[in-house]
């Protein structure tokens, strides 16, 4: 299954969430391919130590490397497909190459998570063709539910439809909004709420993903859950 990770509106935690979801259900014993789809500003990579790789997705949409190559095994069980955060490898890169190279090796794996990049534009239409599901991360604040409920529609326009909706970053302001308004706006359930929690940062700073980081910290043990929701065990 192709689960794209999107919101509307940037900063919300897409990188975050698809690289600890993809640790978590690795921890499930699920076969899990994490792909840095966010070619121009490549971040996965950092939270897996791999942004140095070469080939990375670059290579491959560039047509220099086949994908398999740019595929790294990380020491949680992960496999990760990074980005560059090189500018010339962006500027070669051609995103019309990315569906067929992912395509090429989905059915290898139990979960392919895509990373996608922030608003509508040309790479997300792409990235959201060729999901099954879209699991839409939000922050519990109105552009970003309004800019997710834009995405959700031409997600489901696309013949994607919504997975579920990530509530991240919850505590962290006053006055945000509640999960059931937040449903009724989006028309889409909440599958999880992922507290503000300082160990996100601090893993992100060691190059780790906060399961690795803190296994039970409150952001680990959310992200847990999420995993078996989305594997459907108890
Ligand atoms: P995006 O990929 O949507 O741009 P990121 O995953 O890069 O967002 O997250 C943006 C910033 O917010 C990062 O510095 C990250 O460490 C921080 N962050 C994300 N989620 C949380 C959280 N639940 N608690 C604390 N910090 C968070
Ligand atoms: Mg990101």
């Amino acid at each position: 299954m192709i689960i794209t990770v999107a919101s509307g509106k940037g900063g919300v935690g897409k990188t975050t969430c698809s690289a600890s979801l993809a640790v978590a259900l690795a921890k499930l014993n699920k076969k899990v391919l994490v792909v840095d789809g966010d070619i121009s500003m490549a971040n996965l990579g950092i939270l897996f130590d791999m942004e140095k790789k070469k080939p990375s997705l670059h290579e491959v949409l560039s047509g220099e490397a086949d994908v398999r190559e740019a595929i790294y095994k990380h020491k949680t069980g992960v496999f990760v497909l990074p980005t560059s955060l090189s500018l010339d490898g962006y500027r070669k890169a051609d995103i019309d190459l990315f569906s067929d190279a992912i395509l090429d090796v989905a059915d290898e794996y139990d979960y392919v998570i895509i990373d996608a990049p922030a608003g509508l534009n040309r790479e997300m239409a792409i990235h959201l063709a060729i999901a099954d599901k879209l699991l839409l991360v939000i922050t519990p604040e109105m552009f970003s539910i309004v800019d997710a409920a834009r995405l959700k529609e031409s997600s489901e326009m696309a013949g994607t439809p919504l997975m579920g909706i990530v509530l991240n970053r919850v505590g962290r302001d006053f006055g945000e909004l509640g999960k059931d308004e937040i449903e009724s706006l989006i028309k889409g359930k909440v599958l999880v709420e992922i507290p503000e929690d300082e160990n996100i940062r601090n893993a992100a700073l060691n190059k780790k993903t906060v399961i690795e980081y803190k296994p039970k910290s409150p952001a680990s043990l959310a992200f847990m859950k999420l995993a078996s929701i989305i594997a459907g065990e108890p």
